[in-house]
């Protein structure tokens, strides 16, 4: 089994990367899709998310509501550092549990969108880093994401700079052109470097 960690700046295209791996026969493990999952509606992790900051987290369907709960902890570190003892071990053993229950000969994607900022790099046999022009991811998610141009700004200076993704990168992909542009970069990169590397580890191992 290989295991890569694919990150990547707001908009810079981590989800699309995903998406063209998993055609090309990798499990993707998405920690944005566990960490909505283990705080849905009946989980411990909401329970316990409403035990420690009370009811106001919660909409008028009963589920997280994400705005309430991202202003209660807003500059409040110790709100956040609880809030995270809640979710990150769940997250943390989902995704555990769903490499696990990969294909022993896998190539695993777990695509984290924050895998530089919590120090997650040498936890994969690889990491791939997304990249592309500031000027373009923002007007991605402006395009796409329904964000003004002065939120995209926000969202993107919010998270680490390109310098420090790059600095953990064993594998940097562009995405400025266009989408086939990073689908043949992919499909390339599959065939010659992360199916030769996933062989390598499993004849080693045999
Ligand atoms: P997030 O961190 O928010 O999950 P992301 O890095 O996963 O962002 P994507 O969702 O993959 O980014 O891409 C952001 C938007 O830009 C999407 O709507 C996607 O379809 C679009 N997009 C990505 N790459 C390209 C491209 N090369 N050309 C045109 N549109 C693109």
């Amino acid at each position: 089994m290989l295991m890569i960690g694919l990150t990547g700046g707001i908009g810079s295209g981590k989800s699309v990367a995903a998406r063209r791996l998993a055609e090309l026969g990798a499990v993707i493990v998405d920690s944005d899709r566990i960490a909505r999952e283990v705080v849905a509606p009946g989980t411990d992790g909401l329970r316990e998310i409403v035990a420690v900051f009370g009811d106001r987290v919660l909409d008028a369907d009963g589920a997280l509501d994400r705005p309430a709960l991202a202003a209660v902890v807003f500059g409040d570190d110790a709100a956040r550092a609880r809030l995270e003892a809640i979710t990150h071990p769940r997250v943390r053993a989902r995704s555990a549990q769903l490499v696990a229950e990969a294909p022993a000969d896998a190539i695993v994607v777990n695509d984290v969108p924050l895998l530089v900022e919590v120090g997650l790099a040498a936890t994969y046999h690889l990491v791939i880093v997304v990249e592309a022009e500031l000027s373009t991811r923002a007007a991605r998610l402006v395009r796409d994401r329904a964000m003004t141009p002065e939120q995209a700004d926000q969202r993107i200076r919010a998270q680490t700079s390109d310098e420090r993704r790059r600095a953990a990168a064993d594998v940097v992909l562009r995405n400025d052109g266009e989408l086939s542009d990073l689908h043949v970069a992919i499909d390339l990169l599959w065939r010659d470097r992360l199916v030769p590397y996933e062989r390598n580890l499993r004849q080693r191992r045999a």
